[in-house]
């Protein structure tokens, strides 16, 4: 069996690595700045034709940039944008036009066609796909467990297409056994996500790791009985502020994996 080494201590036994993408295996912050930046310009835009004035934009705009975590320079690590599906973040826009006195129905509406726009345009500019780079080491970890017979999974908050487009551009797609995405129920953060994920995997949960950037991830697959949460800091312009991991590492290399006696 296999184990983690992180910094001379021992983790493990590990059978299977359950990864989080977006700031864990991905440098996702530099898109999320774009997004942010563009759904608010469209939010600003179809909230003016509703006549409201520059004062109300303005509010809007104040309240947007807060809601999605956009600071100087990125992304809050652990802000909606960062960590909350398509779907979550959607609501969380439409809740911010109900604040500026738009009835619900209006508010969702609106906010469901500011993301519809937004992805329009960025189809538009990107019509083969922009994927996101990889963290430095990443590949390396991944190339280790591959080596080391550990079955390694996706566990994401992004669609299954986003998933797989990620691994194909990568070349990452036979590294990977299974993907369990917000098109997946129960999705992230549910404890029962892990479950369901391990079952298709076959490997018991207290064999298991996972990796995450973010406390939901962390906390999650404790609920779950996961063998070792394991935060990872290194993905974001602002380092994620961790609490409920069992390890954090600052790097991809601090972490060695240790095949299993006779396994190169
Ligand atoms: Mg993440």
């Amino acid at each position: 069996m296999a184990h983690f080494n992180l910094r001379g201590h021992c983790i493990g036994p590990i059978d299977g690595v359950l990864f989080d993408k977006d700031g864990t295996l991905s440098h996702s912050e530099p898109q999320l700045k774009i997004l942010a930046d563009a759904r608010i310009e469209e939010a600003k835009r179809q909230f003016s034709a509703q006549d409201a004035t520059s004062e109300a934009i303005s509010e809007l705009e104040s309240l947007l940039v807060r809601t999605y975590g956009r600071i100087p320079g990125g992304v809050l690590p652990d802000g909606p944008l960062a960590v909350a599906s398509r779907q979550h973040n959607i609501l969380s826009t439409a809740t911010v036009f109900a604040q500026m006195a738009l009835g619900w129905p209006k508010a969702l509406l609106m906010a469901e066609d500011v993301f519809d726009r937004v992805d329009a345009q960025w189809q538009s500019l990107h019509p083969n796909g922009h994927p996101v780079s990889m963290l430095p080491a990443a590949h390396t970890m991944l190339r280790s467990l591959k080596d080391a017979g550990v079955i390694c999974a996706v566990i994401s908050n992004d669609t299954t297409e986003g998933i797989h487009a990620f691994l194909k551009h990568h070349n990452l797609t036979d590294m990977f056994s299974a993907v369990w995405s917000a098109d997946c129920f129960p999705c992230k953060p549910d404890p029962a996500a892990v479950h369901a994920l391990c079952a298709q995997l076959n490997v018991s949960v207290d064999r298991c790791a996972l990796i995450g950037d973010a406390d939901t991830d962390l906390m999650m697959a404790k609920r779950a009985g996961i063998g070792a949460a394991i935060g990872y800091v290194a993905g974001w312009h602002r380092s994620p502020d961790l609490t409920a991991h069992d390890h954090l590492i600052h790097h991809w290399k601090d972490l060695n994996v240790v095949p299993p006696p006779g396994r190169p």
